[in-house]
Formats: structure tokens, C-alpha cells, sequence
């Protein structure tokens, strides 16, 4: 449910991700069944800067050392 916030976080959340792209959002749909969470996003859409932008390519070269293990572990949920 998409809602503008406004005050405090509410207290019933487990979980608070910063960012609707896609890392947040696979974040929040892997969580979701397990824990109570709260995504939050600047824009007034998902998916509006970086995420929107990707060609969808998939490249286990792609990114640094650090993103590299986390793309080729994609491979499977992906094909
Ligand atoms: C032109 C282009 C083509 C690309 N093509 C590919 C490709 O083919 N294959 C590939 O693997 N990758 C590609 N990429 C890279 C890929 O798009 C990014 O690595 C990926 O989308 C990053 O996702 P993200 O969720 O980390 O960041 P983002 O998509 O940038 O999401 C971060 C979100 O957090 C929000 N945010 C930030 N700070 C706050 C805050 N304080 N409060 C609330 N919200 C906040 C932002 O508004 C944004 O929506 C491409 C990128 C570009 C620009």
C-alpha cells in the first residue's frame, strides 16, 4: 500500500528499507513473508532512478568485487 508519510515511522515494523529500486524492493519481497516491513521511498514512484534506467542485462562480470558474488548468485532465481 503506497502511502505518504508524514511524522514518525510507525513501531509495529521489523524491518525499514530505505529505497524502492531493486535491491530494496527484492529485499522487501524476500522479507516480507517473515517479517513485518516498511519500505520508503523518496520518489513518488518505484524503480525511478537507477532501476528505471537498466537495460535488464544480465553479465556475472558486472559491477566490482563486492556485486560480482551477489550477481552470479542471481543466476539461478533468474533463468
Ligand atoms: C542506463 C543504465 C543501464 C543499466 N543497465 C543495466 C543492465 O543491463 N544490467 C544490470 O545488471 N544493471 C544495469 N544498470 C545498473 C542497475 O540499473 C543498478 O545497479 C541498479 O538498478 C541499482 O539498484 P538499486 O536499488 O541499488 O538503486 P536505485 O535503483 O537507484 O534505487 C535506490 C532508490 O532509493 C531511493 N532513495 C535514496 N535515498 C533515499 C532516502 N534517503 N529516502 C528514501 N528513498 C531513497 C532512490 O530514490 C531510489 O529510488 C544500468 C544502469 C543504468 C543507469
Amino acid at each position: 500500500m503506497r502511502q505518504r508519510m508524514t511524522g514518525t515511522l510507525p513501531s509495529d515494523i521489523d524491518v525499514l528499507i530505505v529505497g524502492a529500486g531493486i535491491a530494496g524492493a527484492s529485499l522487501a519481497a524476500e522479507l516480507a513473508p517473515h517479517r513485518r516491513v516498511l519500505m520508503i521511498e523518496a520518489e513518488d514512484s518505484p524503480g525511478y532512478h537507477a532501476t528505471g534506467r537498466s537495460a535488464a542485462f544480465w553479465q556475472e562480470s558486472y559491477g566490482g568485487v563486492g556485486v560480482q558474488p551477489l550477481t552470479a548468485a542471481s543466476f539461478d532465481t533468474l533463468a
